[in-house]
């Protein structure tokens, strides 16, 4: 299913939690997206309401951009199509201010509940909205709830039709809905008959003979930050490779409106809301992060990636 390769990434003699920051470059990722567009929220928020309801997503996504610039850290936000629409102005300030705009499809429509030709114009149509928004070409992609499973490997042909690099999508983890457990977890070249694109699997560690998530999101506000800042000091400083950290703006933001749905979704969506941002203070200052796209970069020993295009602004 996945032919991977050997990274050149180099690994150095580091102390078991004390990593020199600048020894290892992890990716800083954000999925742009508003409270109630989460997966978890699907059966009790329908897409036709969405317009009806308070957005918060760019007050959210702005203190997260503050949150960076205080820090010098450079990230790669993975935008829906359906917020570049509407608020095209929130992509051009997060590309201004030298983060990379990366697309996260258009209406958080999980892939593998979607046929290839519908998958398609979802990310065509999300792609265009975010040129359009702030004129540089996109090359990343990550799908709404890291649905790129067994189900719908398909989805990397119509990636690399579309003109896609790299993909973050593929968990290997076993989760309710999503993963693909015996996938690599380090970066890799996924190859398909029409090219190659680059994988960046969410982050794990292996214990007990599994991968246990340790990327962010849920498992950064469930679990104690002590545990995240170990099992990324082991991948970075014992395996010498980089993590791939994601977030959402809605988890830095306990004062959102309350969503109605089931109990096990609205603990994993409203848990530790108060406690994502100074963990992610301290995760930034113990830690190094640039962009998803710098990422691959460093893995593939080329700069090619760094010359992303300026389109023509019509
Ligand atoms: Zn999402």
């Amino acid at each position: 299913m996945f032919a991977a390769k050997t990274l050149p990434v180099a690994a150095g003699a580091f102390a078991p939690f004390k990593v020199p920051r600048h020894r290892v470059l992890n990716a800083m990722t954000v999925d742009v997206e508003d409270y109630f567009q989460v997966s978890a929220f699907d059966g009790v928020v329908p897409r036709e309401r969405w317009d009806g309801l308070e957005s918060r997503v760019c007050r959210n996504t702005e203190r997260l951009l503050e949150l960076f610039a205080s820090t010098g850290v450079t990230a790669t936000f993975f935008i829906l199509g359906w917020v570049a629409d509407r608020f095209p102005g929130l992509v051009r300030q997060i590309a201004a201010q030298g983060h990379e705009i990366a697309c996260h499809g258009y209406a958080h429509q999980l892939v593998y509940e979607l046929t290839p030709a519908e998958f398609r114009d979802d990310v065509r149509r999300a792609k265009a909205a975010l040129e359009t928004a702030c004129g540089v070409e996109v090359r990343g992609y990550r799908a709404p709830s890291y649905s790129i499973t067994a189900r719908s490997l398909w989805a990397f042909d119509v990636l690399l039709q579309e003109g896609f690099t790299y993909d973050s999508s593929v968990f290997p983890i076993r989760h309710d809905r999503y993963g693909i457990p015996d996938a690599p977890r380090h970066p890799y070249v996924v190859r398909r008959p029409g090219g190659e694109l680059w994988e960046l699997p969410g982050a794990t560690v292996r214990l007990g003979g599994q991968n246990l998530p340790v990327g962010g999101g849920g498992y950064f506000r469930l679990f104690p930050y002590a545990w995240t800042r170990s099992a990324i000091a082991h991948v970075n400083a014992r395996e010498g490779k980089p993590v791939m950290f994601y977030l959402h703006p809605w988890e830095i933001d306990p004062d959102q409106p309350r969503v109605n749905a089931p109990p096990v979704s609205r603990f994993r969506h409203y848990q530790n809301l108060a406690k994502t941002e100074p963990r992610l203070r301290r995760l930034l200052s113990d830690f190094s992060f640039g962009t998803a796209a710098t990422l691959v970069q460093t893995a593939a020993g080329s700069t090619d990636l760094l010359r992303f295009p300026a389109l023509a602004m019509s």
